[in-house]
C-alpha cells in the first residue's frame, strides 16, 4: 500500500479536474512535524499545545514554548503554521492543576473557559505565539468559543499582549474560532463578523449535536458522521464564512472520512486538515474526484431524511467519479 501511495509524496492536492485543495496536517510533537514536512503538506491546520503544557511537573515557560513554536515554524519556512491555544479538560489534564471535578468534563472547563479562569497562564502562551510569528506565517485558533462576547475577550487579552511586547511585526496575526460547539455553529454568521478564520472541530461538534460522548463506547453508534442535520450546520458555517469572506477548514476526524471529503469539499470548505498518517491516503482519494461533480451535495444534504440515505447518494457520486 505504501508504495501505492509513494508517488504522492511530493505531489500537490487537488481535484480530478485540477481544483487546488489546501491540505494541512494536525501536529503536535516535534515528530509528527517531520512526517508532515516529509509529504508535503500546505500548511499545519492544527498544532495542538495541549502536548507542550502535559508530560512535565510544572507550566512551560514562555521562553520554552517559544523555543518549541519557532522551531515548527521554521521548519515549515513559510507555510502557515495555525496554533491552538492551550486545550485542556475534558479527557485532558494538567498534572500540576487542581482540576475541580465535574461531572460532565467535556461540558466542562475546557478550552478557553479554562484560559480565561487562568488568564496568567493563557498570556504567557500568547506571547510565545506572537514572538514566534516573527519567524514565519504563524495563526492562531481559540478552541470551544461559543460567543462573539468570548471571541471579543480573546482577542483583546491578544491584543493588549501585542502592545505590551511592542515588537515592530510586518503582519497582524490571524486570529480564528473553532467551531465545536451548537451555539458557535448556529450562530457562526456573527462570529464571522469578528473572526479572521474559522475552523471546524468536528471531533467536538458531532458529539455536542448527537448528545453523544465522543469516548463513551456505549453511544458510539449514536454518533452520526453523515447525520443530514449536522451536514446542514457545517453548511451553514461555511457559508456564513464565505459571506463575511473569511476562509474555512475542517480539522476533526471527519476531514479523512471517505464518505464525507466528497461532501465537505461539494460544500465548499476552504481547507482540511489531518494526522500527518492520512495525507498520502487522502491526496490519492482527492486525485479521484471530479470537483465539479459535488456541488450537488449542496442540493442533496436538505433532500435525505436519514444517514443511510445519505451514504448511498455519496456512493453514487463516488462510483461515477
Ligand atoms: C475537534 O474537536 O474536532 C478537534 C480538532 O479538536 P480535539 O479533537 O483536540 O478536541
Ligand atoms: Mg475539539
Amino acid at each position: 500500500a505504501s508504495e501505492r501511495l509513494a508517488p504522492y509524496r511530493t505531489k500537490i492536492t487537488e481535484t480530478a479536474d485540477k481544483k487546488r485543495i489546501n491540505l494541512g496536517a494536525n501536529v503536535s510533537t516535534r515528530g509528527t512535524v517531520d512526517e508532515a514536512l516529509d509529504i508535503n503538506v500546505d500548511q499545519v491546520g492544527l498544532f495542538r499545545t495541549e502536548f507542550v503544557y502535559m508530560s512535565r511537573s510544572n507550566y512551560p515557560s514562555e521562553e520554552e514554548q517559544l523555543e518549541i513554536y519557532k522551531d515548527v515554524v521554521e521548519r515549515m519556512d513559510g507555510k502557515p503554521v495555525t496554533f491552538r491555544t492551550l486545550d485542556v479538560g475534558g479527557d485532558k489534564y494538567l498534572p500540576y492543576y487542581d482540576h475541580e471535578y465535574e461531572t460532565n468534563p467535556f461540558l466542562g472547563t475546557r478550552g478557553v473557559r479554562f484560559s480565561l479562569l487562568n488568564e496568567h497562564v493563557f498570556r504567557t502562551q500568547i506571547r510565545a505565539f506572537i514572538r514566534a510569528s516573527q519567524y514565519g506565517d504563524v495563526r492562531v485558533m481559540f478552541p470551544m468559543v461559543n460567543t462573539v462576547a468570548e471571541f471579543k475577550k480573546l482577542a483583546g487579552i491578544f491584543e493588549d499582549e501585542e502592545k505590551k511586547l511592542g515588537l515592530s511585526l510586518n503582519r497582524r496575526i490571524p486570529l480564528g474560532i473553532m467551531i465545536e460547539t451548537p451555539a458557535a455553529a448556529i450562530h457562526a454568521e456573527y462570529l464571522a463578523k469578528h473572526a479572521d478564520f474559522f475552523s471546524i472541530g468536528s471531533n467536538d461538534l458531532t458529539q455536542f449535536v448527537m448528545a453523544a460522548d465522543r469516548m463513551n463506547p456505549n453511544v458510539s453508534s449514536f454518533v452520526e458522521t453523515l447525520n443530514p442535520g449536522l451536514l446542514k450546520l457545517i453548511h451553514y458555517i461555511i457559508k456564513s464564512a464565505h459571506k463575511e469572506n473569511i476562509k474555512v477548514g475542517l480539522c476533526g476526524e471527519l476531514a479523512h472520512d471517505r464518505e464525507a471529503i466528497p461532501i465537505l469539499l461539494g460544500l465548499g470548505i476552504d481547507s482540511l486538515s489531518v494526522h500527518p498518517s492520512h495525507v498520502l491516503k487522502l491526496r490519492k482519494f482527492i486525485h479521484e474526484l471530479d470537483s465539479r461533480k459535488l456541488h450537488v451535495f449542496e442540493r442533496h444534504i436538505y433532500e435525505v431524511e436519514s444517514e443511510s440515505e445519505m451514504m448511498d447518494r455519496v456512493a453514487k457520486i463516488i462510483r461515477h467519479k
